[in-house]
């Protein structure tokens, strides 16, 4: 059956059942009333109540097309554009229900909407998906390939020349360390962004956590002959937040800070109040580096964006260390801002919600 047929059966439907009781009613009433109170003989009567029945009939038929049609066409074109994933504004205001047919409207434009709004949903997982795909085979074809090429050279004989199977075998390992580094942050950033990764957000001393963070990566610095200072503040300030997760913030935004340094440079971590919010404050990580371009800045937390692919590499970085710290300070409720001066150096800072006062 077609769907114009399908629509006109519906229509004819619907004024059938709205116009037969109510001229059966009539009918019956002018019937009996004629029949009670007047001398017209019995066939007149039916004759006379057929005809009130005819005329009522057709009148009701035709008003309940007239005002049901408009609206089963729209119906029948919001299905049909369903099946077909068109999604379009329709016109309806689905506050207005005078009737059932008003009902069925108003939740099919909600369905209508919410496929809508579902389908876009689960197309931008899909992309997202392909996208994360594309960049993980993309990032661990460099260290698999050098790897494949030093082990080839050295069973072609390198291994016997006592000049170069030392080195080759450090490059080696430098590039299955970094294939760990990538690994590792690739497992939290998909716990991260599946909701695996649940944070256990508690009072704690923020001072605490700093120090045990900057003594952990003390060694580190002083090989790199960076210095890490910490711009001393209170020690009972406490924030509500996940203790390992901003720990893990803090290694990030300090390993970054130490990478992309100049030789001799610092990295500063203190807290400073943050102006909009009273109960919030700002931790800040500063350096003394290289800097970030400003058309650079909107991308750095972006998943495997480096300025410098080899500088990052060459350090050890994977592209998505930022990226995690974004997740984290964003599945806190908080704020992170970047803040740089290419040659001069950058400033990181995520806000914190303190549960004591600061004193800064
Ligand atoms: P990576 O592992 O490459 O360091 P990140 O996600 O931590 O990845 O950082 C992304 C990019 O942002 C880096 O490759 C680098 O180009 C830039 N960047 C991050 N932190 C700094 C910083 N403190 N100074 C200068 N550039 C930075």
């Amino acid at each position: 059956m077609s769907s114009s047929d399908s629509k006109k059966r519906l229509l004819s439907s619907i004024s059938i059942r709205t116009a037969f009781p109510s001229a059966l009613i009539l009918a019956v009433i002018i019937s009996a009333f004629l029949f009670l109170f007047t001398s017209l003989p019995v066939l007149q009567i039916i004759g006379l109540g057929a005809a009130v029945f005819m005329l009522c009939f057709l009148t009701v038929y035709t008003i309940s097309v007239r005002l049901h049609k408009k609206r089963i066409e729209t119906l029948y074109k919001i299905v049909k554009n369903i099946s077909r994933k068109k999604f379009k504004d329709y016109n309806s205001n689905p506050e207005v229900v005078k009737d059932e047919l008003d009902l069925l409207m108003q939740r099919s434009v909600r369905a209508s909407d919410t496929v809508s709004k579902e389908l876009t949903r689960l197309n931008k997982i899909e992309n997202y998906r392909k996208e994360f795909i594309g960049d993980i085979s993309h990032e661990l074809k460099t260290p698999i390939f050098a790897i494949q090429g030093f082990i080839e050279t050295l069973l072609n004989g390198a291994v016997h020349d006592d000049n170069v199977n030392e080195v080759f075998l450090k490059k080696t390992m430098r590039n299955v360390n970094r294939l760990i580094y990538l690994t590792n942050d690739l497992m939290e950033i998909s716990r991260l962004e599946t909701g695996e990764l649940k944070s256990n957000i508690k009072d704690m001393y923020l001072r605490d956590v700093v120090l045990d963070v900057v003594e952990s990566l003390q060694y580190k610095a002083q090989k790199e002959n960076i210095e890490i200072r910490v711009k001393d503040f209170d020690k009972n300030i406490q924030v509500r937040a996940d203790r390992n997760q901003v720990k893990q913030v803090l290694i990030n935004l300090i390993e970054n800070g130490m990478k992309y340094n100049k030789p001799g440079g610092f990295v500063e971590i203190g807290v400073t109040d943050y102006k909009k919010k009273k109960d919030k404050l700002l931790l800040y990580v500063k350096d003394t580096g290289i800097g970030i371009e400003k058309e650079d800045l909107k991308r750095v937390t972006e998943r495997f964006f480096r300025v410098d692919k080899s500088r990052s590499r060459e350090k050890g970085g994977t592209g998505l260390g930022l990226a995690i710290v974004k997740h984290i300070v964003e599945a806190h409720g908080e704020k992170l801002f970047i803040e740089s001066s290419p040659e001069e150096g950058s400033t990181f800072s995520i806000t914190l919600t303190q549960t004591s006062p600061v004193l800064v």
